[in-house]
């Protein structure tokens, strides 16, 4: 039994920093059986976990890739909790200098994990102070300058880095190769994240049932992230509106007054749809001309929006640019050239 004072030291003792104390990280499973979805990661780390535990070795450096808000933050503290070690996080744009990185090294006890987030944007300088570091678990240090410059080696503790990105294809060759181990997180199905919701309401207190739950599931583009965000919003809807719980009513009350459809899109990707329909006759066209057309920064629409609007099946990417597909012309009630006919 848990009372409310044991909760508190609980979240205190796991490391929690006050600001920290945030709903997104209540939200987050602390535990591998606590993560739904992403089966075969899971089955795999569990190999990896229990034999590196059994080896007394820390765990080979893990590289995760895919989409925001798929869970890479998570599940790298969650490997880390699972080894028994603490868990470490800074991001590729904060480490400035090489001095900062072997700053963050040296601090390491033995075994621990370092997220590096957004590691795709480490400088040239600081990666080349990871290679050794990770291979050799060492670190070099130059002293001096010109000519009576030399290179000291220092030992490092074992560690494992964990480095999450959203595109694999733009880390250097070097510092990919340097990962033992390498997932891709994919995006969840209504299903598993209906699981997710239901797991968060739990959480934050709010009745739920099972139409509600699937309801926003799937409106929330695959993403873990969303489907809590959009569970929030319909708490809040279904305590001032409605019942106290949510149901099929309030959570379609509250997706429709955000402005999301069925499928989950919200008004930008309908924009994004609509204006490669109506300025580039439905595509193909460039990225970064979509991006000036809707006023959004080219990365963002190729990490964000795009990967589920391909998902399911709206947008097609072809050498020559982007293109809308039949489909998305249909859920947007559009007709297709030389269809017009039809609708
Ligand atoms: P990323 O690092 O990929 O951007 P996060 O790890 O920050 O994503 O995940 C965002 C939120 O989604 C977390 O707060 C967590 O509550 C939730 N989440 C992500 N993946 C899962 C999962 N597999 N099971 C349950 N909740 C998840």
């Amino acid at each position: 039994m848990m009372d409310e004072m044991d909760f508190e030291n609980r979240i205190v003792a796991s490391g929690y920093t006050p600001e920290d104390n945030d709903i997104e990280i209540s939200l987050r499973p602390q535990h591998i059986d606590d993560y739904i979805g992403q089966e075969k990661v899971k089955e795999n780390l569990r190999i990896y976990i229990e034999a590196a535990k059994t080896r007394c070795e820390p765990l080979d450096h893990v590289l995760l890739y895919g989409p925001p808000g798929l869970g890479k933050t998570t599940l790298a503290g969650i490997i880390a909790n699972e080894m028994g070690v603490n868990f470490r996080v800074t991001s590729g744009p904060a480490i400035e200098k090489p001095g900062d990185l072997a700053a963050l090294l040296t601090n390491l006890n033995e075994g621990d994990v370092l997220f590096v987030d957004e590691i795709h944007r480490l400088s040239r300088a600081v990666e080349e102070v990871l290679y050794p570091a990770m291979e050799d678990n060492a670190l070099d240090i130059i002293i001096g300058k010109g000519p009576s410059a030399r290179s000291i080696r220092l030992d490092l503790k074992r560690f494992t880095l964990i480095g999450a990105t959203t595109r694999a294809g733009q880390l250097s060759a070097p510092l990919r190769d340097r990962f033992g181990v390498i997932f891709r997180l994919e995006l969840y199905t209504p299903e598993e994240l209906a699981g997710i919701v239901k797991r968060s309401a739990g959480i934050l207190n709010i009745g739920i049932d099972e139409d509600g739950a699937l309801e926003i599931a799937s409106r929330s583009r695959g993403t873990p992230r969303i489907a809590n965000r959009l569970l929030k919003r319909a708490r809040d809807f279904a305590q001032v509106l409605g019942k106290g719980t949510i149901d099929l009513e309030s959570a379609q009350l509250a997706l429709n007054r955000m402005e999301i459809d069925e499928l989950g899109l919200d008004n930008i990707d309908r924009l994004l749809l609509s204006s490669i329909i109506k300025f580039y006759k439905g595509g193909p066209v460039g990225l970064e001309t979509i991006a000036a057309a809707i006023g959004e920064e080219a990365v963002t629409i190729e990490d964000v929006y795009e990967p589920y609007l391909m998902q399911i099946g709206f947008l097609s990417r072809t050498p020559r640019g982007r293109m809308v597909t039949p489909a998305g012309y249909a859920h947007l009630g559009i007709p297709t050239e030389g269809q017009q006919t039809l609708f």
